[in-house]
């Protein structure tokens, strides 16, 4: 069985020590295809140098909305230009994020809708980041589409949400946060979203599976979360793990 990690985070510092051992672990339990998501402009960089590096990296370069006012989109464009080499795949991860700070609502929105643009611009599909901020996130992408196509990552959805999702297409990743206990609208929401519009991700080293809470989070841990989704979706495993990684394919433009 083959799988497609939508979102991990190896350019981050946890992993700098052990990196090639991790990888090993992820390949040893079928995960072939990975895109290292850039969150600011020295984890882009890093997620494009893991492309050199290992077969089956690919890279999303983008500005985390807790980086408002630490970089500029322009950095990123000039990234974008200096390195590509096909494996540039995406724009991400963007977006809102009230959680943690929410008095720079403004900023954030248009940092958001500044890389959009550039994603249009370099037809790149975009990896959206939203946390307590799903009415905002809806505006934005009502108010400026991403004309390449649109994954909301680690998607806990709201009524707002699914209704965008449904209505334009878009694809949504589920991690390991769709192991959590939910509230009871999640099945509700799971059986709204069609299989062809659904992602698996597990945003490495972030958010570990239940019953791996406390551990450092990698791919290795992608059929746990395919488990999960199977019995939402009360589909067998292997034949959704195979609708998953086409999905995949598809979105980020990768050959096989
Ligand atoms: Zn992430």
């Amino acid at each position: 069985m083959k799988y497609f990690e939508t979102h991990a985070h190896y350019n981050d510092e946890k992993f700098k020590d052990n990196l090639d051992e991790t990888i090993n672990e992820c390949r040893n339990v079928g995960v072939d295809k990975i895109i290292n998501i850039g969150f600011n402009i020295e984890s882009s960089l890093k997620a494009i140098e893991l492309t050199k590096q290992y077969d089956g990296m690919y890279a999303a370069i983008g500005i985390h909305p807790s980086d408002v006012g630490k970089c500029s989109v322009q950095q990123l464009e000039e990234i974008y230009n200096s390195f590509n080499n096909g494996k540039i795949v995406a724009i991400g991860e963007i977006g809102l994020d009230y959680y943690w700070v929410n008095d720079n609502k403004k900023e954030q929105i248009e940092l958001f809708k500044e890389q959009i643009e550039l994603a249009n611009k370099l037809k790149l599909p975009i990896i959206v980041h939203t946390r307590d901020a799903s009415l905002d996130t809806y505006k934005v992408l009502k108010e400026t589409p991403a004309k390449y196509g649109t994954l909301l990552h680690c998607f806990s959805p709201t009524d707002d949400l699914v209704r965008l999702v449904l209505e334009n297409g878009y694809k949504v990743a589920f991690g390991g946060n769709i192991t959590y206990n939910r509230a009871k609208s999640f099945q509700k929401y799971m059986d709204m979203i069609p299989v062809e519009n659904i992602v698996i991700e597990t945003d490495s080293p972030y958010l570990p599976p239940v019953p791996l809470r406390g551990t450092i989070n990698t791919s290795k841990n992608l059929p746990i979360i395919l488990e999960k989704l199977a019995e939402y979706k009360k589909m067998d495993k292997e034949e959704l793990g195979k609708i998953v990684y086409r999905n995949s394919l598809e979105f980020f433009n990768i050959n096989e």
